[in-house]
């Protein structure tokens, strides 16, 4: 594949190559089918094997109990932002945590709807750290607590996800799901955009324990009420086909490398490479705390803004793309979800002690 780039992107961002050959070959005919899955009807036998086996398949990788329900749903991670609230905030209040630019956005969208209790802000740290229990100011009354389980942005992960006893937990995970294992039953609801590390957009999916997501008011929009979606298994409208099948066949490529303690292995043998030579190069510097980083995205800077811009340029030209950090955080971040090899890292590693070299 001579003609294939390292693509760093956070999203839409790579995927891996074995599942893009598997759909090249299918796109013709899937199947013996004569057609396209993208021109299969949802309601047609063969594409409910394929969304059924989807299912199953993200349940066996994920270990998901068998009373938490899996949603396929539209309108990205963002629309989660106002789904949460919509559904369960049930007597109108709920604490947020704010680590990071998505948890923020999550937290003000919210409030549109219910009572928001921001329980940390870590505005004060410019998102370079992730609370201890001790730091959070829970309420004792809240509907649920949200947190964003990786930050995309600010390259910043939970490890330990906070205690709230009785009160649900839901998680943002659009940039760390699938990446480690995850005890689900410690969570009431966990949402991500398939577009980072499942797959490709248009989807978003929902993971969540069954007694949440009766419906408590008559005025959700239709397409908004988890409850709908329950009652018609994510087909009370046309789902995302295409990128339901594709999850498919990420999650099956997950499960033949060994699952997600497997793919922990993977990302951690990434993610050192790249952390320790950023914290024993004397040029750059990794932006998120030693206590808080993230497997996923890896944020730095080299010394200078100019410098930035160059190392963009001058990255992007050998076949490193998307290495530019998010207009909010400037500097570069490196996205390396399950899909980025080792043999990618290797290759950014090998280009930043160049850059270094002529630059420092
Ligand atoms: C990308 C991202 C989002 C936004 O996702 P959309 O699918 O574009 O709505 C939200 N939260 C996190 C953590 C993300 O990484």
């Amino acid at each position: 594949m001579q003609d294939r780039i390292y693509n760093f992107a956070a999203g839409p961002s790579t995927l891996p190559l074995e599942v893009l050959q598997e759909i090249q070959q299918e796109m013709l005919n899937y199947d013996g089918s004569g057609m396209s899955v993208m021109e299969m009807s949802h309601r047609s036998k063969m594409y409910l094997n394929v969304f059924e086996e989807t299912k199953n398949t993200l349940r066996r990788v994920m270990n998901i109990p068998e009373n938490y329900e899996i949603l396929f749903l539209h309108g990205g991670a963002t629309g989660q932002f106002s789904m949460v609230p919509l559904n369960l905030g049930k007597t109108g209040k709920a604490d947020y945590i704010v680590t990071g630019n998505f948890a923020k956005k999550a937290a003000q969208e919210a409030a549109k709807f219910i009572d928001v209790n921001i329980a940390y802000d870590g505005k004060a740290n410019n998102f370079t750290l992730i609370p201890k229990q001790e730091e959070l100011n829970l309420s004792v009354d809240a509907d649920y607590v949200h947190i964003c389980a990786n930050n995309t942005i600010y390259g910043t992960e939970w490890r330990d996800y906070p205690e709230t006893g009785d009160i649900p937990l839901v998680a943002d995970m659009s940039s760390d799901i699938l990446s480690k294992p995850v005890d689900v039953s410690k969570f009431g609801l966990i949402y991500a955009g398939a577009q980072k590390n499942m797959g490709i957009a248009g989807l978003a999916v929902v993971i969540a324990r069954q007694d949440l997501l009766e419906s408590h008011r008559d005025n959700i929009p239709v397409l908004m009420e988890y409850n709908t979606m329950v009652k018609n298994d994510s087909m009370y409208n046309t789902p995302a086909t295409f990128s339901i099948y594709v999850l498919g066949k990420v999650v099956k490529w997950i499960e033949s490398l060994g699952g997600l303690k497997a793919m922990e292995e993977r990302n951690r043998r990434k993610a050192a490479l790249l952390y320790d030579y950023l914290d024993n190069s004397t040029f750059y510097r990794a932006l998120a705390d030693k206590s808080a980083r993230s497997l996923m995205n890896v944020t730095f800077r080299t010394p200078s803004e100019e410098l930035d811009a160059l190392f963009v340029k001058q990255s992007s030209a050998a076949g490193l793309s998307n290495l530019k950090g998010h207009r909010v955080a400037g500097g570069l971040r490196a996205s390396i979800y399950n899909a980025m090899s080792y043999e990618g890292v290797k290759a950014l590693v090998d280009f930043m002690k160049e850059f270094e070299k002529e630059n420092g």
